[in-house]
């Protein structure tokens, strides 16, 4: 196959992994950064453009969206086109949207019965203390909607403490979710790599001592980890209400059960290969093989 990785930068360890695996699989490969590519929406047939090429539907079979968080608009709309022209994409621009947006994809868990935690959300609420009431007060969690990497999760102690830090997103324009905080899982979560429908990888992050977020960018440590089979149905489940074959779920593990605390459409591959030793890279081409035939996509791009 010819198959397209859609990344901004070929020396990430996941884009070269990825293309590694691909090519020992015996298939073409080609790293295109999304941000260089141009389109011309309006064209009877579209194509996508990029430098001096022009790829038509017939120029790759498949490709692989590694869209960061900053780049997730134009990133997608990129995805989408390629959708438009019918080429396969192993996870669809609609459920990368989707994803990125922690309110949606709470309410969308939340919807399909996926355990979460006690989660509000607010805009300018004239009651803060009732917002706290909502998630069963400090200790909270307050989150920036657009976070990610840790950043802008913040730990509430204390009832005053979590009037403040929510007084001080709003003033600064933030879209902010207040989430119940679940001490049980004592700083650490689980990241369950979902492939189609099956969880393929795990492991378990640790937050270090005084921290309480286990984000491997915030020192976290990664090492193996058992899942049970309700923490597997979970993540299954919670990858597949997204719309994404290709997924990871960042689990809590509380006293009433596997928590989803939020689902990545471009999982990093280095932590969870390393952890494991498992060739997760292989398995996503694996996984490319046996379901990408032209017009597969459900969307074609739209929605
Ligand atoms: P980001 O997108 O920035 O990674 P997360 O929602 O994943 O944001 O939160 C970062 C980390 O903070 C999580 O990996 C977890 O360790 C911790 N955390 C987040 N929410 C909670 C919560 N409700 N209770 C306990 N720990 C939490
Ligand atoms: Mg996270």
């Amino acid at each position: 196959m010819r198959i397209a990785i859609l990344s901004r930068n070929p020396k990430l360890y996941s884009t070269n992994r990825l293309k590694e695996a691909a090519i020992t699989r015996g298939h073409e490969v080609r790293i295109v950064d999304h941000l260089h590519c141009f389109m011309d929406i309006t064209a009877a047939k579209p194509t996508v453009h990029y430098r001096n090429e022009e790829f038509g539907r017939n120029h790759f079979d498949a490709i692989i969206p590694r869209i960061g968080a900053s780049v997730t608009f134009y990133g997608t709309a990129v995805a989408r086109q390629f959708e438009m022209m019918g080429v396969y994409g192993v996870n669809e621009s609609v459920a990368i949207t989707r994803a990125r947006d922690k309110l949606r994809s709470m309410q969308l868990l939340s919807r399909h019965g996926v355990g979460i935690p006690v989660t509000a959300f607010a805009n300018r609420p004239d009651d803060i203390s009732g917002l706290i009431r909502e998630v069963g007060g400090a200790p909270l969690v307050v989150k920036l909607l657009e976070g990610t990497q840790g950043i802008g999760v913040v730990l509430a102690e204390t009832k005053k403490a979590a009037e403040s830090v929510i007084q001080a997103f709003m003033g600064l324009g933030s879209n902010i979710l207040v989430q119940e905080f679940i001490k049980e899982s004592k700083g650490s979560d689980i990241r369950c790599f979902v492939v189609g429908n099956k969880v393929i990888a795990a492991m378990q992050r640790q937050a270090p001592e005084g921290e309480f977020r286990s984000n491997l960018h915030r020192g976290g440590s990664a090492t193996l980890v058992k899942l049970t089979p309700a923490e597997r149905r979970t993540a299954v489940r919670a990858a597949s209400v997204m719309g994404l074959n290709v997924a990871g779920v960042d689990i809590l593990r509380s006293n009433r059960g596997p928590l989803v605390m939020e689902v990545n459409s471009s999982p990093g591959l280095r932590g969870i290969e390393e952890a494991t030793g498992k060739n997760v890279a292989g398995m996503i081409i694996e996984f490319i093989e046996q379901n990408a035939k032209a017009g597969k996509t459900r969307t074609k791009g739209r929605g």
